[in-house]
This record gives structure tokens, C-alpha cells and sequence, in this order.
């Protein structure tokens, strides 16, 4: 084979690697573990240039890690349950799992011809009742736990998806999935006590410095944990209403409160007042609108007024009471104070409903005056306005009126979070269902252990009818009550798919145990994961849920560490024309056409050499010709000579003294050096434009004939060394060079390769050069040069031959590494 034909080499590698076993991977083994773990895709249909990256990125840390001889397990698996395998089978009239499990065929076709260094006998589908049965066990166990509850509550409704969607999955007020806007609705909802977890989740995102700094504050935000006070208001009537806030140094400028329209007391407190009717419209109308909307509502602040007052307990001042669009229920206890002086929100509802401004923080420069403010006051100063605490400074007050609060029985110090528990109940029909049975006489009942799994039925038709088509099919839903063996229904609701990706890189460990939900000790063997990869669109959603599931499992005994995963990297984006790729943009590119024109890697190279794996990545068609050139540039560097260097011994260490071959060694040392030190810190592209200058390296080296035997073994060394540097980014290519060569492939898969540090230093000394006596240039040469190269070199200057102004010269001293003297 004297041309390059990619899928010649590509086909025949992976067939010698499927046939060898090359990457089924076992405990147990005497060499350190490693864990790399890519983020599972969603079997969608194709896989798309993100996974390509995503995988390439994976496919260089796993194979280098190997060759640096640890254990590595490389598992790959599909998410499987969810949406558009329904809405496909709604479209196109085929059942969701023909097409999950025809779309897993290709898409595991697509990354076999990739090459990557999967052990494809771990292979894990989440839609697989080998795998969900275990799911339900952990729901029952976390429901003998109290860590899964049930009740009705407002959730996120996408009327377009037909189903419930977690806090998590409603971005800006619209379904992550299909962009409608969510509205709420009551359901009675499967929740995870997730927030028994959220100060630990928060608290251990200082513990995780293998994390992007990025993704620990996106989670650290969500959980959202705040210090403050709750402080009880009593009402005319003696009721108490109990506000959260976490400024209590701004207690004497409240001038009204607001209340979610979901709190208990909105209804009630406008009894009897005539704002009842108002206050009810308002309420119904508000309900429907998206919590997380309203909770980012930028202007557009709306309330009315209940008729009721408050009393401060600081100041027995008496202040209204509003119900407030942008009061959340879930947040604090769903009733706020409200000081416009110093929060904007405040400032802009009581300018509309012409509320009194009351300032009690001064700044320390200009005089505030409530009549001329434009907007809040939101920052530092002294108290005014605040009886005893008048003069303070407003940061010092807080615990000073915290224990004044205390001491005075009217409010506690408190930590508030954001986060709310995770509702998993989805009316549809693709997910694992919910093992729990409903008995008139018995209640909730759940599924006894030996009965699981609850598998779902297959012989489904999937419509859209706005619930689970489950409910519907008798053959499912009506049984037997286990306790009382009178007629009982089960639920028909089946799993969030986020509750699978929550613990499948535990399952990869021990994917054919089927004793129990996890084989503990091959868990415990391979935990955590060594380095994750995947997108930072995960860097909420599903990265938390996995925390949390891992903490449970923990508690349960099956896993003995807390967190999952060690290190994180989340990857740019492939776009083009900088644009992210999509269908409506028509700028998407197809991996099979990259791989069918230039072959498997050539795609992958250009994915890693285009940007830094962490930076958006804009697809370019001259960078994959120039990766394609380049791979042809190094097969014929190998083909082309092979006549020479087949049956040489490699050797890295200059044995000549010539400067060609000093430095060609030079630039091996630094390569190698680089390459290594770049891949641990996974800048991918600088490795690959090192090597491409050892390989520019070689071709000027084979500029001059070569004829010394020594050199010949230097170039065998050289080009040994590029087919090894590259072998984790593309490895099919190297990988057939190296045999041609006919060197040893188990080292050459298992070793990486070592550099001399002291052939990277680039050693060199000024030579002085004196004309007669008198100093007149400097230049650099290599240590230890020749003193014919040395002389040669000086009476080559165009400085020097400036001064000897054509004068012959009559002799030359040599000083070895320091001196030229010319007399003439
Ligand atoms: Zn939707
Ligand atoms: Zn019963």
C-alpha cells in the first residue's frame, strides 16, 4: 500500500482490535485504575459533531492514560427513555423502541468506525429492564428512607410535551425541550427529598478542585443557600405572618409586605375587607404563570392590595399587606418585607402603587432624599431612622439586630436555599415506570421487592392523548393489592430520565451484575470517575442529580464514596459560521460524510486541533484538508523510506556529532516533552501543532543526504516518536505505520514514550569575535562545536567580513565555546 487509503487502514485496525479484545478491561489487575467517563448521548438517530468532539477529546486521555499504564475503563452506553422517542413513534407511527433500538444499532455503527477505545462489552441502554428494575429498587428503598415523598402541588407544565418538567428543565420561562412557554399546573407529584442534601451539595462545591470553577458557582447558584432571619409580623387581627429576609439591617424602612399568590394566607387575609374579589383574580391569574418567569421578571411587577396591615415588630409601624407576582412560595416562607429605599424590586412596586420610601441606610458621600430618588439604594452606609441602631454601620448591624430580634423572641437566625425537591412523575409512556400500586383500602402500597421488575409493557400503542398512555391499558394498570389482594391500580406515571443518567457511571463498573442493583466491590474498585467529559449545558441539571444520587447510594452502602466524579471537563460547542449547528440553520456537518471523505482520523484530529477543548470550536473545511494533508505527509514519511529504516534499531540519543542530528534529537526530547505536559492539561491542539513541528523537523533533516548508519537510526527514532505521540489522537494510521516498520506493537499500544531532559535543553554558547584585537561580533553555535565549524562560522559573518574590510587574513585563533580572534 503505497497511497494513503484511510478506510483501508481504518477498517483493518478496528477488526485487529475487535479480534485481539484490545480494550475489555477487568478488575483486579495489578496496575493502577482510571476511570474516563464521556456523557452518555441520547440514542437520537445520528450522532452529530458535538459527539464527535466530545468523544475524540475522551478517546486521547483514554489511550494515553493506557499507555501510561493504567487500568483504564472506557465504557459507552445510550440514554434511552425520554421524549422523541415518543413524539417520533406519535410522528411516524413506530414504537418507541424499535426506534431507541435501531437508532442505538447505527449510532453504535457510527462510533465503532470512529475507532474509539470503547469496551463495547460494558454497553449499558437505559431503556433496558436489566437496568431500570434496579431504579425502582432504589426508588423503594429511598421510599423506606422518607427520601421519596408524594403530594399535589403547582408544577411546570408544557402543554406542547403534554407533561410535567422539573425547575431545572424550565429555561427563561420556556420547556427546555421544545421552547413553549411553561405554565403551572396542580398535579399530585413522586418527589426526591433532594433539598436534604442541598448545604452538603453546596458546601462540598469548594471540596471539587478537578471542577471548572464555572460549573461549581452555576450549581452553587442554584442551590441558592442564603443567611438570614426569619422574622414573625403580627397582624390587627393577632395572627402571625412570618417573612425570611437577609437584611435585617434594613428592618425600620419596611413600608409594606407582599405575599406569593400561593401562600395559604393570600385568600383568607382579604376576607371581609372588599379587595376579596381582586385579590382571588389575581391569585387565579397569577398561578398560571411560570415561577421561574416571575421570579426573573424584569419590570412588569404587578400586585394588589388585600385590605389587611401588619404590624413591624421593631417599630410597630403599621405597613400593608400586597399579593405580589414576584413573591415565590418556594422560596423563604412565600412572604417577603419590602424596603424600596434600599432593593430595586421594592422601589419599582411601590412607585406604582405609590407606597412610602423610608431611608435607613446613608451613604457614607451624598445625602439621600426619598422624594428624588430615581432608584434603590443598594448599597453600604449608616443606619437612620433605626432607633438604637442609628449610627451603625449597616454590615455590623446585621448580627447586632439579629440578636436584638432573638433575644426578643420575635425571629430566628435561618439558612435558606433555593433549591426545591425534584418532582420525577412524567405522564408519559418512554420511562421506567413508578413501582407503586394504589389500593382503596390500603392507600399507597409499594411494589414487595420480589415482584420488581415493573416492566413496561411493550405492546403499546403511543398516541397523544395529554397522559400516559398506560393509563389507559388494563393489562398494566389493574392488579391485584399485595397486602389486601383487593382491586388495586398501579401508577401509571413513569420516571424523569434524568433519574437514569443519575447513576448509570455506576452501573458501567458491573454492567451484566444482575444480584442485586450494583456489584459493590466493582464499584468501589473503579469510583469515583477519574476524569468526566461532557457539555456544560449539564453543569446543572444533570451533574447535580448525579451528586445527589450518588449520596444516597452511598448511604445505602453501594458506593463508598460521596462524589461521583473527581475531575470535570465540559467542552465547547461545534458551530459554524458562528452559529451552533442545527437543521433550521442548514450549517450542520455530517460525521459520515467526514469520515467516508477523509476517513475516521482525520475527523477526529481536526476536531481536537481546531480549538482548546474547553472553547467553542467553528467547523472550518480547510481545517480537516489540512489535518487530511497532514496524515498523508506523515504516511509517506514512513512509506516513502521504509527501505532504510524497516530493520534498524531506533535510537533517540544523537550518536553523531553533527548539528543536523543534535538537533533533530533536541526536537524529539521537546516534543515529547511538550506533547505529554499538554495532553495532562488537556491542551489537545498545541500537542498536535507540536508534533506537526517535529514532523516539519524530520523532513528538513532528510534535506541533506544522509548516509551514516547512525543517522538513519536517529531518523527511525524520530519518526517512532511522532507515530507514538500521535497514536491517542489518531490511531489507526500510526498504529498500521508502526507495523510496516515492524516494531513492537504490544509497546507501542502500551507504553508512552520518555523523554531526557537533558536533550531539551538547547545547549548553546556566545562566541566573541575579535578582528584584529578589537571585539566586533557575537553569534550563537551548540556547546562543544568543532573548531573548524567554530572558525568557519565566525569568518561566515557578514559583520566580521565587514572589518576585515577585504584584508587577507593571515591567521585565526580559536578559543573553544568562547573566542574568535582574526589577525589580518
Ligand atoms: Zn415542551
Ligand atoms: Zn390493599
Amino acid at each position: 500500500m503505497k497511497q494513503y487509503e484511510p478506510h483501508v487502514v481504518e477498517e483493518k485496525r478496528q477488526a485487529i482490535w475487535e479480534q485481539e479484545g484490545l480494550f475489555r478491561v477487568r478488575e483486579g489487575v495489578d496496575k493502577k485504575k482510571y476511570y474516563l467517563l464521556e456523557m452518555f448521548p441520547y440514542p437520537s438517530g445520528k450522532i452529530h459533531m458535538g459527539h464527535v468532539r466530545n468523544y475524540s477529546i475522551g478517546d486521547v486521555i483514554a489511550r494515553y492514560k493506557a499507555m501510561r499504564g493504567y487500568n483504564v475503563l472506557h465504557p459507552m452506553g445510550w440514554d434511552a427513555f425520554g421524549m422523541p422517542a415518543e413524539n417520533a413513534a406519535i410522528e411516524r407511527g413506530v414504537h418507541p423502541a424499535k426506534w431507541t433500538y435501531d437508532n442505538i444499532d447505527y449510532m453504535r455503527k457510527q462510533l465503532k468506525r470512529l475507532g474509539f477505545s470503547y469496551d463495547w462489552s460494558r454497553e449499558i441502554a437505559t431503556c433496558d429492564v436489566d437496568y431500570y428494575r434496579w431504579e425502582q429498587w432504589m426508588f423503594l428503598k429511598m421510599y423506606e428512607r422518607g427520601l421519596v415523598y408524594r403530594k399535589s402541588a403547582p408544577v411546570n407544565y408544557c402543554v406542547k410535551c403534554q407533561t410535567v418538567l422539573a425547575n431545572e428543565q424550565v429555561v427563561d420561562g420556556l420547556c427546555w425541550r421544545c421552547n413553549e412557554p411553561v405554565i403551572q399546573k396542580e398535579l399530585t407529584q413522586w418527589f426526591f427529598a433532594i433539598t436534604k442534601y442541598a448545604d452538603e451539595l453546596y458546601e462540598f462545591c469548594d471540596r471539587l478542585p478537578g471542577w471548572p470553577e464555572r460549573v461549581l458557582n452555576m450549581q452553587k447558584n442554584w442551590i441558592g443557600k442564603s443567611y438570614g432571619v426569619e422574622v414573625d409580623f403580627r397582624l390587627e387581627n393577632g395572627d402571625r405572618l412570618t417573612i425570611f429576609t437577609t437584611r435585617p439591617d434594613t428592618l425600620y424602612g419596611v413600608t409594606f409586605m407582599a405575599l406569593a399568590p400561593e401562600h395559604p394566607l393570600a385568600l383568607d387575609l382579604a376576607k371581609g375587607t372588599g379587595y376579596e374579589m381582586e385579590v382571588r383574580a389575581f391569585v387565579e391569574k397569577t398561578r398560571m404563570q411560570d415561577r421561574s418567569f416571575r421570579a426573573e421578571l424584569q419590570g412588569n411587577k404587578e400586585g394588589v392590595f388585600t385590605g389587611r396591615y401588619a404590624i413591624n415588630p421593631l417599630n410597630g409601624a403599621r405597613i400593608p399587606i400586597y399579593i405580589g407576582n414576584f413573591v415565590l412560595m418556594e422560596y423563604g416562607t412565600g412572604a417577603i418585607m419590602s424596603v424600596p429605599a434600599h432593593d430595586q424590586r421594592d422601589f419599582e412596586f411601590a412607585k406604582v402603587y405609590g407606597l412610602p420610601i423610608i431611608i435607613t441606610i446613608m451613604p457614607e458621600m451624598e445625602e439621600l432624599d426619598p422624594q428624588k430618588m430615581e432608584c434603590a439604594y443598594e448599597g453600604d452606609g449608616i443606619l437612620v431612622n433605626s432607633d438604637d441602631f442609628n449610627g451603625m454601620n449597616n454590615r455590623k448591624a446585621i448580627s447586632s439586630i439579629i440578636d436584638y430580634i432573638e433575644a426578643k423572641g420575635i425571629g430566628r437566625r435561618t439558612v435558606n436555599f433555593k433549591l426545591r425537591d425534584w418532582g420525577i412523575s412524567r405522564q408519559r409512556y418512554w420511562g421506567a415506570p413508578i413501582p407503586i400500586i394504589y389500593c382503596d383500602n390500603c392507600g399507597i402500597v409499594t411494589v414487595p421487592y420480589e415482584q420488581l421488575p415493573v416492566a413496561l409493557p411493550l405492546n403499546v400503542e403511543v398516541k397523544m392523548i395529554g397522559r400516559s398512555p398506560l393509563a389507559d391499558y388494563e393489562d398494566f394498570y389493574k392488579i391485584r393489592c399485595p397486602l389486601c389482594n383487593g382491586d388495586a391500580r398501579r401508577e401509571t406515571d413513569t420516571m424523569d430520565t434524568f433519574v437514569e443518567s443519575s447513576w448509570y457511571f455506576l452501573k458501567f463498573t458491573c454492567p451484566e451484575y444482575n444480584e442485586g442493583p450494583l456489584d459493590t466491590k466493582r464499584v468501589n474498585y473503579w469510583m469515583p470517575v477519574d476524569q468526566y467529559i461532557g457539555g456544560v449545558e449539564h453543569a446543572v441539571l444533570h451533574l447535580l442529580y448525579s451528586r445527589f444520587f450518588n449520596r444516597v447510594l452511598n448511604e445505602f452502602g453501594l458506593v463508598d464514596v460521596r462524589e461521583p466524579f473527581e475531575n470535570l471537563l465540559t467542552q465547547g460547542m461545534v458551530i459554524k459560521d458562528g452559529a451552533k449547528m442545527s437543521k433550521s440553520k442548514g450549517n450542520i456537518v455530517d460525521p459520515d460524510y467526514l469520515i467516508e471523505k477523509y476517513g475516521a482520523d482525520a475527523t477526529r484530529l481536526c476536531c481536537l486541533f481546531a480549538a482548546p477543548p474547553e472553547k467553542d470550536l467553528d467547523w472550518s473545511d480547510k481545517g480537516i484538508e489540512g489535518c487530511y494533508r497532514f496524515l498523508q505527509r506523515v504516511w509517506r514519511l514512513v512509506v516513502e523510506r521504509l527501505d532504510v529504516i524497516k530493520d534498524l534499531n531506533p535510537t533517540v540519543i544523537p550518536k553523531t556529532n553533527s548539528s543536523d542530528s543534535r538537533f533533530l534529537a533536541l526536537m524529539i526530547h521537546k516534543t515529547i516533552k511538550k506533547v505529554t505536559e499538554d495532553i495532562e492539561r488537556f491542551h489537545l491542539n498545541t500537542a498536535i501543532a507540536g508534533v506537526m513541528e517535529l514532523v516539519n523537523a524530520i523532513y528538513k533533516f532528510l534535506e541533506k543526504p544522509r548516509d551514516a548508519k547512525e543517522e538513519f537510526s536517529l531518523l527511525r527514532g524520530a519518526i517512532e516518536a511522532v507515530l507514538r505521540l500521535l497514536f491517542p489522537f489518531v490511531p489507526h494510521i500510526t498504529e498500521e505505520l508502526c507495523e510496516m516498520l515492524g516494531a513492537d506493537m504490544a509497546a507501542f499500544r502500551g507504553n508512552w514514550i520518555e523523554y531526557r531532559e537533558e536533550y531539551t535543553i538547547e545547549d548553546k554558547v556566545t562566541i566573541a569575535v575579535q578582528v584584529n584585537g578589537k571585539l566586533r561580533d557575537t553569534f550563537e553555535i551548540e556547546r562543544d562545536a568543532q573548531q573548524e565549524t567554530i572558525k568557519e562560522a565566525a569568518l561566515g559573518r557578514d559583520k566580521v567580513q565587514r572589518h576585515i574590510e577585504g584584508r587577507p587574513v593571515k591567521k585565526v585563533v580559536v578559543v573553544p565555546n568562547k573566542l574568535v580572534n582574526i589577525v589580518c
